[in-house]
């Protein structure tokens, strides 16, 4: 008997001719994410992944590591036999003798055809098989035990549990996005949604050191620790940002402090973009959830973009946000306090209603060009590793 995960596609399956693309982004992706781990292979196999475990394997990691993965549908930790009916009996009787239950069902695929019996008789047979030797009960619902076997090539995987993945698309297998990442509980749900489509997503945080404390930027590199356990690594773009808002607060009228905020860090963004060669910039905006979330200031905010500004989160709730950053692992650090440069000298009473000509009319006074200069003058880049020691552990996001 060998142990060995049988990694499943997600909607890899549905795609043609470039399939062979997003099996290469996610072996190459599982490859490294478990390159520090022992395992004794990794390797595609009949439309699946296949990692061969070792004796000294700390399957636990793996597990946890694999939840993570995009592009995955489900996968088994499975004893590996070969796929004859004896041997599959021998190890079933194993598996359920190291087993409690009282009810259970079979749970039986037959990948490739040239095995004798077919799915529904492999379920009659092995269940019978089950029942002999425990006088337990078959029970097509809530039963106690499902053991499960899939037969693929010559090979049979007996299992006891089915392991929900990540879905999407895998990790590279989309181009590269910019995320505009605040230390809040939207923006790296966003980040995130963009991840499980397949992007590989780079990070621009703006701080007002002085006026704002090291320990918010302390907290932005938490919390890309913690969302680079689906990507690896990230990318992170430390802008200064405290003479843009200086200036704004000099010469611009004090209701549209936010919105001018926001179109100088989409300004710069732009140019870290242009850096990093990304297509496109991200945000956690959701459509009202605050006042410089109003459709009108939202377009007036991308009128001073030239690249899309992607925004996954615009149809959402709060509370739904919050549910898939807990599920992330992203909203314990996230609701940690900090102080994030928008709060700094923001009227009572902030536009809600800007509009472009208003924004540049108000940004005359300005020197647009060099202030973004300045900005990526000051700019440290740092790349930031799957932090897979700290913080909650994601449970499976349900949206
Ligand atoms: P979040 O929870 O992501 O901070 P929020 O509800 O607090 O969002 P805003 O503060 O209005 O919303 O920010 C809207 C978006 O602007 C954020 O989701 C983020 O993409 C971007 N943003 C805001 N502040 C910063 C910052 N300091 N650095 C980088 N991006 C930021
Ligand atoms: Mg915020």
């Amino acid at each position: 008997m060998k142990r060995t995960i049988l990694i499943h596609y997600h909607e890899i399956n549905l795609k043609g001719n470039n399939r062979g693309w997003f099996e290469t982004c996610l072996e190459r992706h599982v490859a490294r994410l478990l390159g520090g781990l022992e395992t004794a292979s990794i390797r595609r196999f009949a439309g699946r992944l296949l990692v061969e475990l070792t004796a000294d394997s700390p399957t636990g990691e793996i597990t946890r590591r694999l939840e993570k993965v995009f592009g995955v549908a489900n996968f088994i930790v499975a004893r590996e036999v070969p796929a004859e009916l004896e041997d599959i009996e021998a190890e079933l009787a194993l598996l359920v003798s190291s087993t409690r239950f009282h009810s259970f069902k079979m749970d039986c695929r037959r990948g490739t055809k040239e095995f004798p019996l077919d799915s529904q008789q492999l379920n009659r047979r092995l269940g019978a098989f089950v029942q002999e030797r425990t006088g337990a009960e078959v029970r097509m619902e809530g039963a106690e035990a499902v053991f499960g076997l899939e037969i693929v090539k010559g090979r049979a995987f007996l299992y006891l549990s089915r392991i929900q993945g990540a879905g999407g698309l895998p990790s590279g297998s989309g181009g590269k996005v910019l995320c505009l990442l605040s230390g809040g509980i939207d923006s790296p749900v966003a980040a995130w949604r963009m991840m499980r489509r397949g992007c590989r997503v780079h990070h621009v945080h703006f701080h007002s050191y002085p006026h704002t404390t090291v320990e918010s930027q302390e907290k932005v590199r938490r919390l890309l620790g913690i969302l680079s356990r689906f990507q690896l690594e990230s990318t992170l773009w430390m802008v200064p940002f405290a003479e843009v808002q200086r200036e704004i607060v000099a010469y611009a009228p004090p209701a549209l402090r936010v919105v001018l905020y926001r179109r100088f860090m989409v300004r710069i963004a732009e140019a870290v973009a242009r850096n990093e060669k990304t297509a496109a910039l991200v945000t956690g905006d959701s459509l009202g959830q605050v006042a410089s979330q109003t459709l009108d200031n939202i377009r007036t905010i991308s009128a001073a973009a030239t690249m899309p500004i992607f925004r996954p989160l615009i149809g959402d709730d709060k509370e739904g946000i919050i549910r898939i950053a807990r599920a992330i692992g992203t909203y314990e650090t996230s609701i940690q306090a900090d102080q994030d440069c928008c709060s700094l000298f923001i009227p009572r009473h902030p536009e809600t209603a800007a509009d472009p000509e208003k924004a540049e009319r108000a940004e005359s006074g300005l020197d647009v060009a060099h202030l973004v200069e300045n900005a990526m003058a000051g700019a440290a880049r740092e790349t930031i590793s799957a932090d897979f020691a700290r913080g909650p552990d994601p449970g499976p996001p349900d949206d």
